[in-house]
């Protein structure tokens, strides 16, 4: 391409498509006017011009002139005389509504002004504040598009409107848009007159609609999406004044990407990589239905993604209640503890004012798929008058309020939610997700109805059962406890024999879900805090608390270290998994939790002895990750704990980093992201690494997965695909996103080893 005018001016007939010069709208425009499409006349002040009008002031007044000389030429008209031009703004990222449009420019000076204004616009506030929350970078900038004024409002044949070439709520094909005779674009998008649907143009313009419909066909065969178009209509001649990729509801997305594959306009892999994460996510939880029209009450973490609505109530109890009577509940409560399942299990969203994204709120509401607002700080809880207060508001038991878990607002009142069914298209694409993902996608489930979950959501199997949440249950809940505070040995035995019964009931409910799903079951891992009443008034065990106490317990006598002190307690819950699949065959294998030493998992191996199962560990201490290699030989598969591996790697604690001082450090820019949520490629990542390099040089077809938090986080499994993970293991909601982001580095790999190959060639051809 040769440019043959100006350095910082372009005329459209210049043919220059770069977007980094022409912004998105000038970039389209001249690829419009390549393809001979009816695009009135102009030229584009580029950005080049825009960064030294920031660094000088000054406008290229002369190569301007001569851009405009040049249009006036072409028209056969002079500005004022017969031509009038628009004034608009074009910068590489959509930014719909943000910058200033100047219309109907008549003469010179009016023309550099208004260039002036548009650039002058991309400094506004609500510029400012559009580009922070879509992460758009303030160097980017701009250019200004000056194009001859078409006229929709010249007589009765004239008129304006905005289509897309296919549904964007629904994805159905067929043009979808608004018309609105005899006027302005302006008119239409300020919403100052009431638009007509398109078919009324169809009625009263039937030819520039049928050039409309090959314009809109030949748009999307190009761009290769779904356009959002404007268009006029002056004295019956069609032109065509904007297009780019149209926004799309989650659900639209996922159809007119399967759509456009079946019509061969994409590849099944183009489609899959057309989609994001937050399309899938809209699909599979409800969302509030235009949040930015309403004032958030407060914000905490968002721990669970999805929206809900309902009554306030403080207590688990009362939500269980209330939900027999089918009423919605906000399970509102200072932190959450196993002693509130049942609660949370019954309501429909929860919100606290403590903890963190690894809290056991955070994790439990994530593996329900239950929107959930962690640590909000702000909030003062009166338990005793069923009461929370935040910024002077006064929220009792009975008032209805929102959480929002996709971003962590809390909304007083019921906002509308949008809930979408998983579509034929969806579930198309989540086969060719799985044709063509070379990682696999497992599920992290405790219960019947989570391996449920899992299977619905297409996981491979379940890659974490995590055993000590089976102990919720008021009977079980119980029964554990009294193993913590037993005494004799007596105690102990007939505790660990109800405890058996109670897990054999579990794991035979369990291998049914599973249907014959493999499944690795996590042996206890229980910080013994988390399992003791809090408020006792038995003097005995009160003081048999204290006893217990840890001033860490989450580095204390947990995991691994019980069964040192206490294998019985693994023995217990081996005889119970054997005794299941006694009764309902499964493929199960045995993981070892918060492993340091080969010592510690060989004594494991020792108590499973004889049962056939596999055994495997976590790779959760950093100890574990330094002695990767010989901890390969004994392990049967090894599986990533990011969750404890961050916390140890950090000294951060996973409770309560996140409450106390994570948030300055975000403000600050001490760090970007969440290490709890996003994993911290440097740090832990490297660990990771060294830890795999060593393992499998000891055993090469050692299965290695992940499964805490980030096995679900998009950025994260990126990491992992390249790290060789075989498999990563999530809540059963995230299972979509995963398989996604799994399929997508599957296909990208494979375009950039093809690129290298291709590169090799080359190179050796020339040689
Ligand atoms: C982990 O530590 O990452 C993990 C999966 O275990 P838990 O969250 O149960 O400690
Ligand atoms: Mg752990």
């Amino acid at each position: 391409m040769t440019v043959t005018y100006e350095k910082v001016v372009y005329s459209f007939e210049d043919l220059c498509e770069d977007k980094k010069l022409l912004g998105n709208k000038g970039a389209n425009l001249v690829t419009m006017v390549k393809m001979g499409l009816p695009v009135p006349p102009g030229f584009a002040v580029s950005v080049d011009a825009w960064k030294e009008y920031k660094r000088t002031g000054q406008l290229p007044e002369q190569a301007i002139e001569d851009a405009l000389s040049r249009l006036e030429r072409r028209m056969g008209r002079k500005l004022g005389d017969g031509l009038a031009v628009s004034v608009r703004s074009s910068a590489a990222v959509s930014m719909p509504g943000m910058m200033d449009t100047v219309l109907d420019v008549r003469d010179n000076s009016t023309m550099m002004d208004s260039i002036r204004k548009v650039f002058d616009s991309w400094e506004t506030p609500r510029a400012i504040e559009y580009r922070r929350l879509n992460n758009i970078s303030a160097e980017m900038g701009l250019a200004s598009i000056v194009q001859a004024m078409v006229f929709g409002n010249r007589d009765e044949l004239s008129g304006t409107g905005v289509l897309f070439t296919r549904n964007p709520s629904t994805g159905e094909r067929g043009l979808f848009g608004e018309w609105l005779q005899g006027a302005l674009g302006e008119e239409l998008v300020s919403g100052r007159r009431t638009p007509q649907p398109l078919d009324e143009m169809k009625k009263m313009l039937p030819d520039a609609y049928r050039q409309l419909e090959e314009v809109a066909r030949t748009l999307e065969q190009h761009f290769k999406d779904m356009q959002d178009i404007e268009f006029t209509v002056d004295s019956g001649k069609l032109y065509v004044l904007q297009t780019r990729n149209g926004k799309r509801s989650g659900q639209a997305a996922v159809k007119i990407a399967v759509d456009m594959a079946k019509e061969d306009i994409l590849s099944q892999e183009d489609a899959i990589l057309r989609m994001t994460p937050d399309d899938l996510r809209s699909i599979i939880y409800p969302h509030i239905h235009m949040p930015e029209r309403y004032q958030p009450l407060t914000r905490g973490l968002n721990a669970s993604p999805g929206a809900a609505t309902g009554i306030v109530v403080f207590y688990p109890e009362e939500a269980a209640i209330r939900a027999k009577k089918n009423e919605d509940t906000i399970l509102v409560r200072p932190e959450t503890s196993p002693d509130d399942i049942q609660g949370i299990a019954a309501a429909k969203g929860v919100l606290t004012s403590r903890g963190g994204l690894t809290s056991h709120a955070a994790i439990v509401t994530r593996a329900m798929g239950k929107p959930s607002v962690i640590g909000a700080s702000q909030l003062e809880i009166d338990l005793k008058k069923e009461q929370f207060s935040v910024n002077n508001v006064v929220v009792k038991k009975g008032d209805i309020i929102t959480v929002d878990g996709d971003t962590g607002y809390v909304y007083t009142g019921a906002l509308p939610l949008i809930e979408t069914e998983a579509t034929a298209e969806f579930n198309t694409i989540m086969s060719w997700c799985d044709d063509l993902r070379w990682i696999g996608v497992m599920g992290n489930a405790d219960t019947a109805e989570a391996v449920t979950q899992v299977r619905r959501f297409g996981g491979d199997g379940i890659g974490l059962c995590r055993t000590e949440r089976q102990f919720n249950t008021p009977e079980a809940l119980a029964a554990i406890r009294e193993f913590i505070l037993g005494e004799t040995r007596e105690e102990l035995d007939k505790v660990l024999q109800r405890l058996r019964e109670l897990q054999k009931e579990d794991f035979v409910a369990i291998f049914k879900a599973l249907q014959g799903m493999p499944a690795v079951i996590r042996l206890l891992d229980l910080p013994l805090h988390e399992f003791l009443p809090r408020d006792s008034k038995d003097s005995r065990v009160r003081e048999r608390i204290m006893r217990l106490m840890e001033v860490n317990p989450m580095m204390g006598h947990r995991g691994v270290r019980l069964a040192i002190t206490n294998p019985e307690i693994y023995k217990m819950q081996i005889d119970a998994i054997l005794e299941a699949k006694r009764e309902v065959e499964a493929n199960i294998s045995l993981m070892v939790p918060q492993v340091i030493t080969l010592q510690e998992l060989l004594w494991v191996r020792r108590i499973a002895e004889g049962s056939g199962l596999k055994v495997g560990m976590m790779m959760e201490t950093v100890r574990a990750c330094m002695r990767a290699g010989p901890l390969a030989r004994a392990a049967d598969f090894f599986s990533f704990g990011t969750n404890d591996l961050t916390q140890a790697v950090f000294s951060f604690s996973r409770e309560d980093a996140e409450k106390k001082f994570l948030t300055t450090y975000f403000d600050k820019g001490i760090l970007q992201d969440n290490p709890f949520q996003v994993l911290d490629v440097k740090g832990v990542g490297r660990l990771m690494e060294t830890a795999i390099h060593w393992a499998r040089q000891e055993k090469p077809n050692l299965v290695i997965s992940v499964c805490g938090e980030h096995a679900g986080d998009p950025r994260s499994i990126e990491v992992f695909y390249r790290m060789d993970i075989d498999y990563v293991s999530c809540s059963p909601f995230r299972i979509p996103v995963a398989k996604l982001v799994a399929a997508q580095a599957s296909i990208k790999d494979k375009r950039e080893h093809k690129a290298r190959l291709k590169t090799l060639t080359q190179q050796e051809v020339k040689c």
